[in-house]
């Protein structure tokens, strides 16, 4: 099959062979002639399977071929995404592939001034991607008007959903027009987000290429067990031991990847960090400095890093995993993509087991432990399993100590070891359920 056959225009054709796309990948072999047909879309895909072609192609044809010219201050079609970075990359996507052909695209995103983007508004734009906030802002401030829409694409749903946009995606529903196209993209599909496909699509076609929440197989992964506090030197260790060229690291918080950050550049190593509470031109230098391969180490937290399509990266460090479990394969996206291999090395503490846990049964897996010799942790991870149990070591009878005579008598109970706290602390992976509501708000 090639892209010719799946009824692409002339000009989407030659700039697919400047970027040597020879052959549509499964998504895109699906989407693409369904979103030609005007179908609404509602597509489960891996990350790094070139899902923004499989939206943005024939979008683009559709734009070109029907629909009148675009009105001042409108958008003929609107692509949401969670983050900054991530609309800057789609963009940057939706630009190249539309490079021989008669529109405009532009992104916009909170961080930044808002006037510039008002002012180029004012023309209009074909194809608008745009952050859900800094979207609303702009259509309060009349800078956009979104009746002339003709598509919607949700890109990365269930992340915005668990970046807490459900109220700004239920005020954008009712801000668009009846009539349209909506595709709804997300590489994970939960419950909420079927909810919201049931609300915002029309007899979606759904596309599911993939097997549900399951990683890349292009992507070895294994976990290495250590102690809480011994990570940064473990990490140090692993980097010097397989002479780590070009690593993205993922810690919990910000206050996380900026202690990672310092200890690596005290010890001389080029590195650098992303998280929300830095400028955007900050965070966009850092990325553009890591994709040029003049950072060696990018520590970042999920919200900066989500969706980022970094070409070749041959590793992704968890240095810490991630809190909801979902998380752990937009992560490990971030390499494997576009057929190429990739590793996944996640350190792991044993207060880190129930999300262990959580990530295994999730995506249906084992995952292998590597002991790091001089790096045993003194508090055992305890085994889990993909049935998304904490194995616990077989109950033993333990016969309480005979009492000494001082102190508080022990009456002599036999102790089941299961009635004992676990060593581990209990922490339970916090799943999000966003709430979804369309409907007018309530007065408080
Ligand atoms: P995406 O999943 O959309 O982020 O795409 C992942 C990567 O695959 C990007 O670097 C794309 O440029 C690349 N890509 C997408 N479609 C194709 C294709 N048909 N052939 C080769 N590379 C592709």
């Amino acid at each position: 099959m090639t892209f010719a056959t799946l009824g692409l225009i002339e000009p989407l054709l030659r700039a697919l062979e400047t970027l040597r796309y020879q052959t549509p990948t499964p998504v895109q072999a699906q989407a693409i002639p369904a979103v030609l047909a005007g179908r609404d879309l509602m597509a489960a895909a891996q990350t790094g399977t070139g899902k923004t072609a499989g939206f943005a192609l024939p979008l683009l044809q559709l734009l070109t071929m029907e629909g009148p010219k675009v009105a001042a201050n409108s958008a003929r079609a609107l692509i949401l995404c969670p983050t900054r970075e991530l609309a800057e990359q789609v963009h940057a996507s939706v630009a190249e592939y539309a490079q021989h052909l008669p529109l405009t695209t532009y992104a916009v995103y909170g961080g930044v001034s808002i006037n510039p983007q008002m002012m180029k508004l004012r023309k209009g734009v074909d194809i608008l991607v745009a952050t859900p906030g800094r979207l609303i802002d702009l259509f309060r401030q009349n800078a956009l008007k979104l009746n002339q829409l003709q598509t919607l694409v949700l890109d990365e749903a269930d992340r915005m959903l668990d970046l807490g946009f459900s109220e700004e995606l239920a005020n954008i529903y009712r801000m668009l027009p009846k009539k349209r196209q909506t595709l709804l993209f997300s590489a994970t599909f939960s419950d909420d987000i079927r909810l919201l496909a049931g609300q915002m699509l029309n007899d979606p076609l759904s596309i599911e290429v993939s097997p549900r929440n399951v990683a890349a197989n292009t992507v070895k992964q294994w976990v290495v067990p250590v102690d809480k506090k011994r990570k940064p030197e473990l990490f140090v260790h692993l980097m010097r031991k397989g002479r780590w060229k070009q690593v993205l690291v993922f810690a919990k918080t910000r206050n996380g990847v900026d202690a990672l950050v310092d200890k690596l550049q005290g010890l001389g190593i080029n590195a650098d960090g992303i998280h929300g509470d830095k400028p955007q031109a900050t965070r966009q230098r850092a990325l553009d400095r890591f994709k040029a391969s003049d950072v060696q180490i990018l520590v970042a937290t999920d919200v900066a890093a989500r969706g980022l399509d970094i070409e070749d990266l041959p590793l992704v460090v968890n240095f810490d995993l991630p809190i909801v479990a979902e998380d752990y394969i937009h992560r490990i996206g971030r390499t494997g993509r576009a057929g190429n291999t990739g590793e996944a090395i996640s350190l792991v503490c044993a207060d880190e087991v129930n999300m262990l846990s959580a990530i295994e049964m999730l995506t249906r897996q084992t995952l292998t432990r590597k002991m790091e010799p001089d790096f045993e942790p003194e508090h055992r991870v305890p085994d889990t399993d993909a049935s998304g149990q904490v194995v616990k070591k077989p109950k033993k009878l333990k016969k309480p100590k005979a009492s000494g005579g001082g102190g508080k008598r022990n009456l002599g109970k036999w102790v089941d070891s299961g009635d004992v706290a676990p060593a581990e602390p209990s922490i339970k992976p916090v799943r999000k359920v966003p709430v979804f509501n369309t409907g007018p708000r309530k007065k408080k």
